[in-house]
């Protein structure tokens, strides 16, 4: 068997060399990162060199590097290698305000599409799949990221980009697409295409698996693509300052995202006091990359909130694993004085059945803190002539109560009423004026 992409050697490697090894990586990219004007300055001014390394922990003496500092030193700041010496770019999306852009040199671009090859083969897929890429191309690196990864493997590579479900199907259909990558929020229209068409995924495609990543989703969300399609759906989660896709990938167990880490280095801290917490806690994730050359980000402020996940994994590997991320911490608004994370609206809609997988979170202030949910129907239940509607409505409310301790109004909608996005959900529309 061809087994080029189990790096057994290094994913199942004991703890203590897997620290050693990141140690001696770690000094060569803070030594590469002092070559930076941004980390001269950043690192330089407080005398902190690789010599302040004596173990991994001692990264804890660094500062933290913030979006910002990536945005404010746009877009060459960070670099330690000359732009003559880098063959691509990539930009965030810039969901969260202004772009910030990440350079690569061959020897990142290899790095990267080995991390992804590593990682679908975690999962269970093999040369012998054909991979069907849904999402977008472009500065996004989920399309050229997993294509040069897929391609890394040596699977069939068919770059679909994201939207035209019809064609996704009939390329599904004609190339017999066995995996597929695409946001999870994609899934649930693509499946109501299937519908349309008189298909049925489960009997009329070759499907065994998805990758799903780049936006937060429930538990109960991958449940559900699960069984639209009667596959097994793996957590992908990547970013584009730590290259994109490829950082941490749930492995055919699925039970937590492993990252890799002889090439990024995590902490989690707690967002207010800045310090480490122990293994177990929940805080906001921060990462360091160990393997890149043009544009090493050291102490990197993710603002995903997640925990490490205590214990070893049955597949074997020793590299750490994170739960599910919970939102970023800019993610989470206030209503009524209670946090909310629209993820914990998900997944209380997830478990009606009635609710298909689109919904807004509405927010308003014009007749004090208002807060309304809308959720699309399935496709066969219709607002008007659906008679269980009030009383759904009440249940749901009812539950949203119990969990995020505020009671939003709830409207139902018709399926495919919902604004739609190619890339990302927008999952929340704050209308709140100051
Ligand atoms: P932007 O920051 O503009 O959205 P990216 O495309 O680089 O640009 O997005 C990275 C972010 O996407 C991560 O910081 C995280 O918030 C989110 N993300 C990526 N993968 C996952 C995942 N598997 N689960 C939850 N959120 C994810
Ligand atoms: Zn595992």
């Amino acid at each position: 068997m061809d087994s080029r992409y189990w790096q057994e050697e290094l994913e199942t490697m004991p703890r203590k060399n897997l620290e050693a090894l990141q140690l001696e990586k770690l000094k060569a990219s803070v030594t590469r990162a002092l070559k930076s004007p941004f980390y001269k300055e950043h690192f330089g001014s407080q005398g902190l060199s690789a010599d302040s390394l004596q173990s991994v922990d001692d990264i804890q003496k660094f500062p933290f590097t913030c979006k910002d500092d990536l945005r404010d030193n746009w877009p060459f700041g960070l670099m330690s290698a000359s732009v003559d010496d880098c063959v691509r770019m990539h930009c965030t999306s810039g969901t969260t305000g202004n772009p910030a852009a990440v350079l690569y040199n061959r020897h990142d671009l290899d790095s990267w599409a080995n991390l992804v090859a590593r990682s679908m083969w975690s999962t269970g897929a093999r040369p012998n799949d054909i991979f069907q890429n849904m999402s977008g191309y472009g500065l996004f690196t989920g399309g050229l990221g997993f294509q040069n990864g897929a391609e890394k493997l040596g699977m069939l590579t068919i770059p679909a980009a994201a939207g035209n479900s019809k064609r996704q199907i009939y390329l599904m259909q004609a190339f017999g697409t066995t995996v597929a990558h695409s946001v999870p929020s994609y899934l649930g229209r693509l499946f109501a295409v299937f519908q349309e068409m008189g298909l049925d995924p489960h009997k009329d495609t070759k499907l065994k698996r998805f990758f799903i990543g780049a936006e937060p989703h429930s538990e109960e969300t991958r449940l559900r693509i699960q069984e639209m399609f009667g596959v097994k759906a793996y957590n992908s989660f990547g970013m584009t300052e730590m290259n994109g896709p490829g950082v941490a990938f749930e492995c055919e167990y699925q039970t937590g995202m492993h990252v890799w880490e002889d090439c990024y280095l995590i902490e989690i801290i707690d967002p207010d006091t800045l310090q480490r917490v122990p293994d177990g806690e929940w805080g906001e994730m921060v990462l360091t990359t160990l393997d890149r050359e043009a544009m090493p980000i050291i102490r990197y402020r993710t603002h995903d909130l997640t925990r490490i996940i205590p214990g070893e994994c049955a597949c074997a590997r020793t590299h750490k694993r994170f739960d599910r991320i919970k939102g970023r911490t800019d993610d989470m608004f206030i209503v009524k004085g209670c946090n909310i994370f629209p993820i914990q609206i998900e997944r209380v809609l997830m478990n009606f059945p009635e609710i298909g997988t689109d919904y807004l979170i509405e927010l308003t202030n014009e007749q004090g803190d208002d807060m309304t949910v809308k959720a699309e129907l399935k496709p066969d239940l219709f607002t008007d002539n659906y008679p269980e509607l009030e009383s759904l409505k009440r249940k749901i409310a009812g539950i949203l109560r119990d969990t995020i301790l505020v009671t939003p109004k709830i409207q139902l909608v018709p399926h495919g009423s919902l604004p739609k996005t190619e890339g990302k959900a927008k999952r929340v529309l704050d209308l709140r004026k100051q």
